[in-house]
């Protein structure tokens, strides 16, 4: 019987599925995964997540493959052909795991997804079930119409990112590189998200460079004696002094060729000069987001922890602090020459973490594709370039060569504080969001 002859019968036609009908339902059932990371692997894993995400493919044919690189830290990756296949391919990835959430905190429960005033809501609701929904989506109704990518598509949904990545991107960088062969640009978190300037401007924040970061441990060796006797090398009076001097120093602005776009773009948007030297101005224009933005003038270097001593009455011999450093792409070597100085020769200084500062530069066809996508559904609409001062799995990527973009569209209602979402509590995304953002991720990888 052929499919007119059906419809014909009188019965009534179901509801056709689409990206924009069903994203939101995905959001929910990925927020419904408590796929929490305490960053001690106590947590319950990814494993489930990576199992419906598998599903959501398998549905329409594709054969999604599953790494596990610890018990329950999966990662689900598939690739799937372009009409093109001598094109370079382009990486979609994003991840599953979550930071924790105290459910006392919110108005509904963290892990409910549940729906109400416009939004989903729920741990992960922006960073980034959000843009894995909107990815699944998107796939699953080019899958369902028949509508191949024009060049192969590799997405990949990690574990790990919240606590750096080791079990998911870093893990699938190191031990199945292949996976990602021939793909030479990627999209992902953070980035693509609206800032409304006015009623003829709203601008798409791009994300074309990340911060470095040093995570240090500093340790000053004193003299240990009685804590009635006089003591003039003592350790904690030392060290406490270098902690003060770089928790109280601020470290020269510097314009990098990202936040000079920014400025220029931003400039151009409001019709007004900006001042580089003058960034407390441009920062006001920028209410919510100008947190975001101010971060990324300068490297930064904030005091977390503090350690010494055992007993009241007596003077250890050893004091230790750890520092969280985060650097500008292009100036790892002023920061950590101009921490040394400010620290003096007593602290020794030991790395605990690191990882590199990333910068691509904001043109070329990609950034086109986003461009045009993002205009054609909001008129007013311009892509900006910007510096996100944390990191993301973007970092392990570019051991790869793959050069990585922040690009998960979403178009934000202006009073929304979206920076003041991430990690944070009620969390949430608007539905109308999702559903501009997977209307945008379809015209972006038809133009890609
Ligand atoms: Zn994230």
């Amino acid at each position: 019987m052929s499919e007119r002859s059906e419809s014909t019968t009188g019965r009534a036609a179901a509801p056709k599925v689409t990206a924009e009908s069903e994203v939101a339902e995905i959001c929910r059932d990925l927020i419904r995964i408590d796929t929490s990371n305490y960053g001690d692997g106590s947590g319950p894993g990814e494993r489930k997540a990576a199992e419906y995400v598998a599903e959501q493919l398998a549905e329409f044919g594709l054969e999604p493959q599953i790494f596990e690189s610890a018990k329950g830290r999966a990662s689900t990756v598939v690739r799937i052909e372009g009409e093109d296949r001598s094109r370079p391919g382009l990486l979609i990835h994003g991840h599953t795991d979550v930071v924790p959430a105290n459910a006392a905190d919110w108005t509904y429960d963290p892990f409910a997804g549940e729906i109400a005033d416009g939004c989903v809501w729920g741990r992960g609701a922006v960073d980034m079930k959000d843009m894995d929904a909107m990815t699944l989506a998107v796939v699953r109704d080019r899958l369902r119409t028949g509508r191949k990518p024009p060049r192969d598509l590799v997405l990949a949904f990690l574990a790990d990112e919240e606590a750096g990545g080791t079990y998911g991107a870093r893990f699938l960088v190191d031990k199945h590189p292949g996976l990602f062969e021939g793909v030479t640009e990627a999209i992902g978190e953070v980035g693509g998200f609206s800032f409304t300037v006015n009623d003829r401007a709203r601008l798409y924040l791009i994300e074309t460079a990340e911060k470095g970061m040093h995570w240090m441990r500093l340790t000053v060796e004193g003299r240990a004696g009685h804590g009635s006797m006089e003591n003039d090398d003592n350790a904690i009076t030392e060290l406490c002094e270098a902690v003060a001097r770089l928790g109280r120093h601020q470290f020269p602005l510097r314009i990098t060729k990202t936040v000079r776009a920014f400025l220029d773009e931003l400039s151009d948007a409001l019709g007004v000069e900006l001042d580089p030297e003058n960034m407390d101005e441009t920062l006001r224009v920028l209410g919510g987001i100008a947190k975001m933005i101010g971060t990324t003038l300068r490297n930064t270097a904030q005091p977390t922890m503090l350690g010494a001593g055992y007993k009241v009455n007596v003077i250890p011999g050893q004091a230790t602090a750890h520092v969280d450093g985060r650097f500008l792409p292009g100036y790892e070597e002023e920061f950590l020459a101009e921490l040394d100085s400010v620290l003096g020769p007593r602290v020794k200084r030991e790395s605990v973490h690191s990882d590199r500062a990333i910068e691509t530069s904001f043109d070329g066809a990609l950034v086109e594709a986003m461009q045009t996508a993002l205009r054609a559904e909001d008129p007013i609409a311009r892509a900006v370039p910007y510096c996100l001062s944390g990191g993301t799995d973007a970092k392990s990527f570019q051991d790869l060569g793959i050069r990585c973009f922040g690009f998960a569209p979403l178009q934000l209602p202006p009073e929304l504080d979206f920076a003041g979402m991430f990690h944070g509590v009620d969390e949430r995304v608007p539905v109308d969001g999702l559903k501009f953002g997977v209307r945008v991720l379809d015209r972006f990888i038809d133009a890609c």
